[in-house]
């Protein structure tokens, strides 16, 4: 008898089995559809559902900001919550919904009632009551909410926390429960999408978090220009058992002092914990058979051979918008069309809408939050432009190579991952970076783009179909994020 069965060969790393099926927990402040401010939403709306096809049981917790349909009422249960804000005992209740293999956990409290556009918004006491209510709430879930008839408790149980606003989570789980020997096994990985935003504060806001005193230290952070802080990513970075980040472009940014923004020594030290692992795109709501008559729908000239050219994001420093604006001259003076989407700052918002009144027949500045305007740029769009100075994964330019439009990156973070430059001579790569956040870069690059557009037929149907036909799905980024949770368990 032959020792290797072919079928058992040909499989890919199959789905893992018996003792090795984990309960995970992703907790995180937003999640898609229900809600989303960027790609934090998308991520933890796809994510989950990557693992549970992996035959995990899989939960995901997020504050219930909406009256959402679908979820039901689960039941009530008591929290203590500390008495800084007035408050002994805080009652929350839990909704819950059974979608496509996961159970999708709504926190409710008042605190969070009609928040869906504000979801990072408000005076700092706010937000910081709101987080330390979420990730009380969410360390609790395990015991208290039975998912289909049976709760999940600590049984092979690892949390999955994603940035500043719940990396508190790993914190509460240690201080809580850990420290008195109970849920011995759970662990928990913090994600970081974004170090920009860090959960920063006065020291004293230690004690609005309900901790011993001698977690105090974990909080405390030294920076040569503001002196001691407080500072919740630094805690929860230490505290988690693993730390992931969401490209291995931003994961060796993140050890370095410009990019790291003051946690750099922190990641260092935790390097035998890190770990990049680019994002997935959910391939079922991102379909390019979905495709639009984009020109007409914004009332644009409708020509055939123009390249329209999109742009989708915040409007922020973190964006380059300022860098399109730059190069504004040079682009209106192309025979091109320029679509842009996006909300932020009210300068920028401004700007996008000076843009359109002042080129009226080759650009629209659409300020606003549209998902489906997006999905519409995406598909309708045959290059998109994202100069962003930084840029963890960023999944726009993902969506737009599964829809066969080119992308125009600055090769920074998950950019640099997963735009290949194009190569005219092996006719490889999806796209076109440039090496630094420059106007005149981004000409440069955007140049090269649309001769190849115009001139090189063949090259480009090459490129299209190129990106077209990667695998950008969450499947292979699910295996990763699996290989973590394992080793985190072996780790006693
Ligand atoms: P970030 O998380 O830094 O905002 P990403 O590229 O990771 O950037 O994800 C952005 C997500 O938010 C994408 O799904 C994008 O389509 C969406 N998005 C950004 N701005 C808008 C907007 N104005 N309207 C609709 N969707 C938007």
């Amino acid at each position: 008898e032959a020792d290797t069965d072919p079928e058992e060969e040909n499989m890919d790393d199959p789905p893992l089995a018996g003792v090795n099926v984990m309960n995970v927990i992703v907790v995180a402040a937003e999640c898609a559809p229900w809600s989303k401010t960027g790609g934090l939403g998308d991520v933890a709306g796809a994510l989950p559902k990557a693992l549970a096809r992996r035959g995990h049981r899989v939960m995901v917790v997020v504050p219930r900001y909406g009256n959402y349909a679908e979820p039901k009422d689960t039941g009530t249960c008591f929290i203590q919550l500390l008495s800084y804000f007035g408050v002994q005992d805080m009652e929350v209740s839990y909704f819950h919904s059974y979608i496509d293999g996961v159970d999708f956990v709504f926190v409710d409290h008042p605190v969070f009632q009609h928040q869906e556009n504000n979801i990072y918004g408000g005076n700092r006491p706010d937000i910081l009551k709101r987080m330390i209510l979420f990730c009380k709430a969410a360390v609790e879930v395990p015991w208290h909410v039975p998912c289909g008839g049976v709760c999940y408790g600590d049984g092979n149980l690892a949390f999955i926390a994603n940035d500043w606003h719940t990396a508190l989570l790993p914190v509460y789980l240690k201080a809580y429960y850990r420290d008195k020997g109970l849920m011995k096994y759970a662990r928990s990985v913090l994600v970081i999408h974004n170090i920009a935003h860090q959960g920063r504060g006065p020291v004293e806001d230690f004690f609005h978090l309900d901790l011993p005193e001698k977690y105090m230290d974990l909080f405390t952070l030294y920076d040569p220009i503001g002196g001691d802080h407080f500072n919740i990513f630094a805690a929860g970075l230490k505290t988690a058992d693993r730390v992931v980040t969401v490209s291995h472009g931003y994961a060796w940014e993140l050890k370095t002092s410009q990019g790291g923004w003051g946690l750099h020594g922190i990641i260092n030290d935790s390097d035998w914990k890190f770990r990049g692992i680019v994002n997935g795109i959910d391939i079922k709501d991102w379909n390019p058979e979905l495709d639009a008559a984009l020109q007409k729908e914004l009332g644009l000239p409708v020509r055939r051979n123009v390249p329209v050219i999109g742009f989708i994001g915040r409007l922020d420093h973190q964006k380059g918008v300022d860098l399109i604006a730059e190069a504004m001259p040079w682009m209106v003076a192309q025979d091109v069309q320029l679509v842009m989407l996006g909300t932020g700052r009210p300068d920028l918002e401004e700007m996008l809408r000076k843009f359109e009144r002042e080129n009226h027949d080759k650009v629209r500045g659409w300020v606003g939050f549209s998902v489906k305007m997006a999905h519409r740029i995406t598909a309708g769009a045959d290059i998109l432009l994202m100069p962003s100075r930084f840029e963890p994964c960023g999944l726009n330019q993902l969506y737009a190579m599964k829809y066969g439009t080119v992308p125009v990156v600055h090769a920074v973070g998950g950019l640099r991952d997963t735009v290949v430059p194009f190569d005219p001579f092996k006719e490889t790569g999806y796209g076109w970076t440039f090496e630094r956040a420059e106007s005149g870069m981004l000409v440069h690059a955007l140049g090269n783009c649309l001769n190849t557009y115009w001139n090189h037929k063949k090259s480009w149907e090459g490129l299209r179909t190129r990106g077209m036909t990667q695998d950008l799905s969450w499947d292979n980024a699910a295996k990763h994020y699996e290989e973590v949770l394992v080793a985190a368990k072996y780790q006693w």
